[in-house]
C-alpha cells in the first residue's frame, strides 16, 4: 500500500518543481542577450514623479530632499490618502520653502484611505483629465534613489517599443535568506526582460508611458499596483523591462514576522494579477510573454498547492509505515531515498525560516519559504481576506529617518 502515497508524492513534487528548473534554464539563456541601453537620448518625453503617501511624517521630508537632489528636472505629483499624522503639513511647508525644487508641484488629498492602488488610480486619472503626454515615474516614500535614477529610467524611452522600466531593489537589514530571494528574483526579471517583458516591476521606483496605461485597468481591490501596471503595459503592446543598472534603497521590516507579512501581502497581489489575466496565458498574439505568464502562474498559483499536497502525501506515507511496518526490498530503498530528500527539504525550509544560511540548502529553503508565503496568501484569499490596505511597517520608517547612510 505504501507505494501509492509514495508515487503520488513523487509525482506532485516533480510537477511542482520541474517548471522552476525549466524557467531557470530559459532565463539563463535569455539573459545572455541583454537589452542595450539606448544611445540616442537627446529628445525624450517629460517626466512627472508620482509619490503616493500615507502617514509618512517621519520620512516625507527626507524623501522630498532625495527627489530634489535628482540630476534632472521633473514635475511632482503627490497623493495623500487622509493621513492622520502631519504628513500633509510637513509636505506643504517644505514645498513652500523650496518652491523651485520641481518644475511644477501638485498635491492631491483624498478624503479617506482606500488603499494604495486606489490612490495610484486617482493620480493617473487626474493626469488623464489633463491629457498628459509624458512619462510617469512612481516611487515610494521609503525608497531612496541615487541621483541619476530618474534620468537613467527616462533614457530607456528613446526606444519606442519600451513602455515600462523598473529598478532593482537594494534592501537593507534584510534577513540573510532575503538576499538569496532577491538574487533569484532579479535573475528571473532580467531574463524575462531580455527575452520579451517581465510582468513584475517594483513600484518603489518604476517609470512608464502614461498614455499607454489606463487608470481603468487597475484593480483597486488588489495591491501590487506596480505589477498590474507592468503587465498592463505589455498587454497593451509595449515592453516592460527590469533594469539592473539602476537601484533604489529601502529598509526591510526589522522583524522576521514583519518581512513575512510584507511578502504574503505582495504574494496575494501577484496571485490576483495572474488570475485576472488567465485568458492571456494562452494568447498566441503575446508570443513568449504568454509563456512567461503561464510559468509565473505556475510559480505563484499552482506550485504552492502542489508542494503542500506532496507534503500531505509524505505524511500519509509515514503514517502507513508507522502502522503497517517497513516494507521490504525495492520499496524500502524507495522509502529510504524519499526520507532523505524530505529531510533535506525540511531542513532547508526550517533553516531559511530562521534566517540561517547553509551552502546548497539556501536556494531550496528560499523556494520553500516563498511557497509557504504564497500558500498563506491563498488561504487569506479563500477566507475572503484582502490585504490591499495594510498597516505600515513603522519600524522601517524609524530606521530610515535615523539612517545617515541612506539619504
Ligand atoms: P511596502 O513597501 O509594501 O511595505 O509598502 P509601504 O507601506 O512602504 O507603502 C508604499 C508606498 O505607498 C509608500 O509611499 C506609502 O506611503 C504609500 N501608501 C501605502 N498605503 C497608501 C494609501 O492607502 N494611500 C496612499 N496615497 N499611499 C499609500
Ligand atoms: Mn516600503
Amino acid at each position: 500500500m505504501v507505494w501509492i502515497p509514495a508515487l503520488v508524492e513523487v509525482g506532485l513534487g516533480l510537477a511542482a518543481f520541474a517548471p522552476f528548473l525549466v524557467h531557470r534554464f530559459s532565463v539563463g539563456r535569455w539573459r545572455k542577450q541583454a537589452i542595450e541601453y539606448p544611445t540616442n537620448t537627446e529628445v525624450l518625453p517629460l517626466v512627472t514623479v508620482l509619490l503616493p503617501v500615507w502617514n509618512e511624517a517621519l520620512i516625507v521630508k527626507k524623501k522630498l530632499e532625495n527627489l530634489a537632489a535628482q540630476n534632472m528636472r521633473f514635475s511632482l505629483l503627490v497623493i495623500d490618502s487622509a493621513s492622520t499624522d502631519s504628513t500633509v503639513s510637513i509636505l506643504n511647508s517644505w514645498l513652500k520653502e523650496h518652491s523651485d525644487a520641481f518644475e511644477a508641484t501638485t498635491v492631491l488629498e483624498m478624503p479617506e484611505r482606500l488603499g494604495k492602488t486606489e490612490a495610484v488610480r486617482q493620480a493617473i486619472a487626474s493626469l488623464e483629465d489633463q491629457n498628459y503626454q509624458g512619462l510617469l515615474c512612481m516611487t515610494d516614500a521609503d525608497a531612496m534613489l541615487p541621483s541619476n535614477a530618474v534620468l537613467r529610467l527616462q533614457g530607456w524611452f528613446a526606444d519606442p517599443t519600451i513602455g515600462a522600466v523598473g529598478a532593482r531593489a537594494l534592501r537593507h537589514q534584510a534577513l540573510s535568506g532575503e538576499r538569496t530571494h532577491r538574487s533569484m528574483f532579479e535573475m528571473l526579471r532580467e531574463g524575462e526582460s531580455a527575452r520579451d517583458s517581465t510582468p513584475f516591476l517594483e513600484g518603489s521606483c518604476m517609470m512608464w508611458r502614461h498614455k499607454r496605461f489606463s487608470s481603468q485597468q487597475l484593480n483597486v481591490h488588489s495591491n501590487a499596483d506596480d505589477a498590474q501596471i507592468a503587465t498592463g503595459i505589455r498587454l497593451n503592446g509595449l515592453r516592460s523591462l527590469h533594469d539592473s543598472g539602476i537601484y533604489f534603497e529601502d529598509i526591510a521590516p526589522t522583524s522576521p514576522e514583519g518581512q513575512r507579512r510584507q511578502k504574503i501581502r505582495r504574494g496575494q497581489g501577484l496571485q490576483r494579477l495572474l488570475v485576472s489575466h488567465r485568458k492571456s496565458w494562452f494568447d498566441r498574439r503575446l508570443g513568449t510573454f504568454a509563456g512567461i505568464l503561464r510559468r509565473e502562474a505556475h510559480f505563484h498559483l499552482f506550485a504552492p498547492v502542489l508542494f503542500a499536497a506532496a507534503g500531505c502525501a509524505a505524511i500519509l506515507r509515514w503514517s502507513i509505515i508507522t502502522l503497517a511496518g517497513m516494507p521490504n526490498g525495492a520499496l524500502a530503498a524507495l522509502h529510504g531515498s524519499l526520507a532523505l530528500i524530505e529531510l533535506g527539504c525540511l531542513i532547508a525550509w526550517l533553516l531559511n525560516r530562521q534566517g540561517i544560511r547553509v551552502p546548497l540548502l539556501t536556494t531550496l529553503g528560499t523556494l520553500f519559504s516563498g511557497m509557504e508565503h504564497l500558500l498563506v496568501a491563498h488561504w487569506h484569499s479563500l477566507r475572503g481576506r484582502s490585504l490591499h490596505m495594510w498597516d505600515q511597517h513603522s519600524d522601517t520608517r524609524i530606521a530610515l529617518a535615523d539612517s545617515e547612510e541612506l539619504n
